[in-house]
């Protein structure tokens, strides 16, 4: 799993910075993008591994961005996890049905966060090696 490469598409600072901090500690590669319009053009020249998605962003809010990036042939195929602190509203339907493969809520479980998205990364990547 080492040397993986987690977009991570979140429009707060302090937010982007603890996510970021704990994945490069977890020994994945981390691109960040503060809004889903950069985050989308960084998915298609980057192709990361996994795309964390704040579903809260300014502009295009994560659900359109998921939609969009599940209609776009060339980045279809990268797993999509939502975040979100809205845990107890709609937000996670709509997350699944945009296509996302997992929902988190903020603030992230900073104990469980790593092994989380590592876990889920496996699960996506072994699903995609069918
Ligand atoms: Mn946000």
């Amino acid at each position: 799993m080492s040397h993986a490469t987690i977009l991570i598409i979140e429009d707060n600072p302090m937010n982007m910075e603890l996510a970021s901090d704990l994945l490069l500690d977890e020994g994945f590669d981390v691109i960040g993008a503060e809004d889903a319009v950069k985050g989308i053009e960084m998915a298609k020249a980057d192709h990361p591994d996994l795309i964390l998605m704040d579903l809260q962003l300014p502009g295009l809010d994560g659900i359109q961005a998921t939609h969009l990036l599940k209609e776009e042939a060339s980045t279809r195929d990268i797993p999509v996890i939502a975040l979100t602190a809205h845990a107890m509203s709609n937000h996670s339907a709509m997350a699944k049905e945009a296509g996302c493969i997992a929902f988190i809520s903020k603030p992230i479980d900073v104990m469980q966060f790593p092994d989380q998205i590592s876990e889920l990364l496996e699960e996506a990547q072994s699903v995609a090696a069918g």
